[in-house]
C-alpha cells in the first residue's frame, strides 16, 4: 500500500480541528498559526529592513562588505529550516519546534539591541538557529490542518500568506521608523523586532491547546499519519535507512559544494545540507513518491532564480531607495527602509484577487498548473526589473528619481510572487509524503538560502555614489563590474536572468505535470 493511501485512511483519526470551519470556512488554528507567523515575519523583515542600512550608515561598512554579510545571514536563516524540519519530522514535532524557535529568535533580536560587535554576531547567530526551528514547521502545520484532497488547502495558504505579509508590512514601518530617527536609533529598531516575536510566542502558547489540539505532536508517538507512513516505508525494502541516505547525500553534496565554491566553508555546508536532504528524500522514496520528490527538487531549482532577483529588495534596491530616490513626501523625509513595506502591502491588496482569479479559472477548468504559474511568476518578476532599468538610467544622470520606479518594480515583483510563493508552499504540502513533510518544506526554503547567497554576491556590485569602483577583476567578476558600472546595467542582469529562467522552466512544465499527476487538489 502506498503511503498516500495510508495518509488518507488515517487522517480520519485526526482531531476535529480538520473539520473546523469557524474561520472563513477554515480551522481556527489557521488563524492562530497565521498570527504567530505574522509576528515572526514582523521580527525578520523589520530587522532585515534596517540591517544593510545599519551596516552602511552606522558602522560605515562599504556596500560590498554589507551585501556579503546580508547575503550570508539571510542564506543561513533559510538554510537551517531544513535541519529544523528534519528534527521535527523525526524527534521534536512541529509544535515544540515552533516554541523553541520563537524563544531563540526573540533572544536573538534582543541581543542585537546591545551595542558592540560580539552582541551583533551573537544576535544574528541566534536568529539563524531560531528560524531553523520555526520557519518550515509553521508552514507544515498549516498543511497538517487539511486532509489530502481538501479543496480549502490553497485558500488556507493564501490566508496564511496574508498573515506573513501583515507582519512583513508592519516590521519595517515600526523597526525602520524607530531605527532611522534621531530620538531612538538602530538598537531600538532591533529591540522592537524582539518584542514582536515575543508577542507571537505568548499568543501561540495561549491559544494552542484550544485551537490546535493534537496538531504538531512528536511524530512517532501521536501522529497516526506519520506512524502509518513510516511503517509502510519500513516495509519498502532493504536499505531504507534515512541516516545512510543522509550520509551518502551529504558526502556527494559536500564534495560538489567544495569544488563549486572554490573551497569555501559556507559552500561546503550548503552542499552538505542540500546533499543530505536530497539523500533522505530521494533515496528514501519509491514509485509515485519519488516522482513527486523529483518534481519538487526541479521546481526548487527554478525558484532559486526567482528569489535571487527578488531578494535584491533588502540590499541593492534598499540602497537605491536610500541613495538615489527622492524621499521627500508631503514636506517631510520618509525613512528609506519604509520602501520595504511596499511589497507586503501589495500582497495584502492583491492576494485575495489572485486567489479569486485561480478559483474562477478553476471553475472553468482553466486554472494553470502550479509549474505554469511559477513560469508566469518569473516573467512578472523580470518585468518588474524593467522599471528598475528605466528608473536606474535616470538615476545614472545624477538626479534623485521618483519613488514610483521602485513602487512599480515592487508591485510587479509582488504579482510574480503571488503566482509562485503561496502556491509553492501549498504545493510542497501536497506533494510531500507525511513522514518527510517538514524536511521537504525545509527544502523549499533551501531555494531561498541559495538565492540569498547569490543575491548577496550580486548585490555586492550595487552602484553606490561616492564609493570608488573596485580594482578591475578578470572573468565573471570583471564582467559583473563592467555591467554594474551603472544602475541600468546592474538591474538589466535581473531582466535577462528572469526571462531566461522563465523560458527554460516553460520547457520543463509538461515533465513536471507528469511527475505530479497523482497529486490530488
Ligand atoms: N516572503 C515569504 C516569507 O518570508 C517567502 C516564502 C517563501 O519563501 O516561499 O515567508
Ligand atoms: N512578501 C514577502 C513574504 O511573503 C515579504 C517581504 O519580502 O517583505 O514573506
Amino acid at each position: 500500500m502506498s503511503s498516500t493511501i495510508d495518509i488518507a485512511a488515517t487522517a480520519t483519526d485526526r482531531p476535529p480541528v480538520l473539520d473546523d470551519r469557524a474561520l472563513l470556512g477554515h480551522p481556527r488554528g489557521l488563524g492562530l498559526l497565521s498570527l504567530t507567523e505574522m509576528w515572526e515575519r514582523f521580527s525578520y523583515y523589520g530587522m532585515r529592513a534596517i540591517l544593510v542600512l545599519y551596516l552602511v550608515n552606522a558602522l560605515k561598512w562599504d556596500t560590498a562588505r554589507a551585501a556579503h554579510l546580508y547575503g550570508t545571514y539571510t542564506m543561513l536563516a533559510y538554510l537551517t529550516p531544513v535541519l529544523g524540519g528534519y528534527l521535527a519530522d523525526r524527534v521534536v514535532g512541529t509544535h515544540r519546534s515552533l516554541v523553541i524557535g520563537s524563544a531563540v529568535i526573540s533572544a536573538g533580536h534582543f541581543t542585537l539591541a546591545f551595542p558592540g560587535m560580539t552582541a551583533f554576531y551573537l544576535g544574528l547567530g541566534l536568529i539563524i538557529v531560531g528560524t531553523g526551528f520555526f520557519k518550515a514547521n509553521a508552514s507544515t502545520m498549516v498543511g497538517q490542518m487539511y486532509r489530502e484532497g481538501d479543496p480549502r488547502r490553497d485558500a488556507g495558504f493564501t490566508i496564511y500568506y496574508i498573515g506573513i505579509n501583515i507582519g512583513a508590512f508592519l516590521g519595517p514601518l515600526v523597526c525602520g521608523g524607530l531605527a532611522q530617527t534621531d530620538r531612538f536609533g538602530w538598537h531600538y529598531g532591533f529591540a522592537a523586532a524582539g518584542v514582536g516575536m515575543l508577542l507571537g510566542l505568548c499568543g501561540y502558547v495561549w491559544g494552542r491547546a484550544k485551537y490546535l489540539p493534537g496538531i504538531g505532536m512528536r511524530p512517532s508517538r501521536t501522529d497516526p499519519a506519520t506512524r502509518a507512513s513510516s511503517a509502510s516505508h519500513a516495509t519498502a525494502g532493504p536499505g531504507a535507512n534515512p541516516l545512510r541516505h543522509a550520509l551518502a547525500g551529504a558526502i556527494a553534496g559536500g564534495a560538489i559544494g567544495w569544488l563549486v565554491s572554490g573551497f569555501d566553508m559556507l559552500g561546503v555546508s550548503m552542499g552538505l545540507i542540500i546533499g543530505a536532504a536530497l539523500g533522505v528524500s530521494f533515496l528514501g522514496s519509491h514509485g509515485e513518491e519519488r516522482k513527486r520528490v523529483t518534481a519538487l527538487f526541479i521546481v526548487v531549482f527554478f525558484v532559486i532564480f526567482f528569489w535571487a532577483a527578488y531578494e535584491q529588495a533588502g540590499s541593492s534596491m534598499n540602497l537605491f531607495a536610500d541613495k538615489y530616490t527622492n524621499l521627500n513626501f508631503a514636506g517631510r523625509i520618509i525613512p528609506s527602509s519604509w520602501f520595504q513595506s511596499v511589497n507586503p502591502f501589495d500582497i495584502l491588496l492583491f492576494a485575495p484577487l489572485f486567489a479569486a482569479m485561480w478559483t474562477w479559472l478553476g471553475r472553468k477548468g482553466r486554472e494553470p498548473s502550479t509549474a505554469l504559474k511559477m513560469v508566469l511568476g518569473l516573467a512578472l518578476l523580470a518585468t518588474g526589473f524593467v522599471f528598475m532599468v528605466v528608473g536606474g538610467s535616470h538615476a545614472d544622470t545624477g538626479v534623485t528619481v521618483s519613488p514610483m520606479w521602485l513602487v512599480w518594480a515592487y508591485t510587479f515583483h509582488t504579482w510574480g510572487e503571488l503566482c509562485l510563493s503561496p502556491v509553492g508552499l501549498s504545493y510542497v504540502t501536497k506533494v510531500a509524503p507525511a513522514r518527510l513533510a517538514s524536511l521537504l518544506m525545509g527544502v523549499w526554503f533551501l531555494a531561498n538560502a541559495a538565492a540569498n547567497s547569490i543575491a548577496g554576491a550580486v548585490a555586492a556590485y550595487t552602484p553606490t555614489p561616492g564609493e570608488a569602483p573596485p580594482a578591475p577583476a578578470a572573468g565573471l567578476g570583471g564582467f559583473m563590474q563592467s555591467v554594474s558600472a551603472t544602475n541600468h546595467g546592474f538591474y538589466m542582469i535581473f531582466v535577462v536572468a528572469g526571462f531566461g529562467a522563465a523560458a527554460v522552466m516553460l520547457l520543463f512544465v509538461p515533465l513536471l505535470n507528469r511527475l505530479t499527476s497523482s497529486v490530488r487538489a
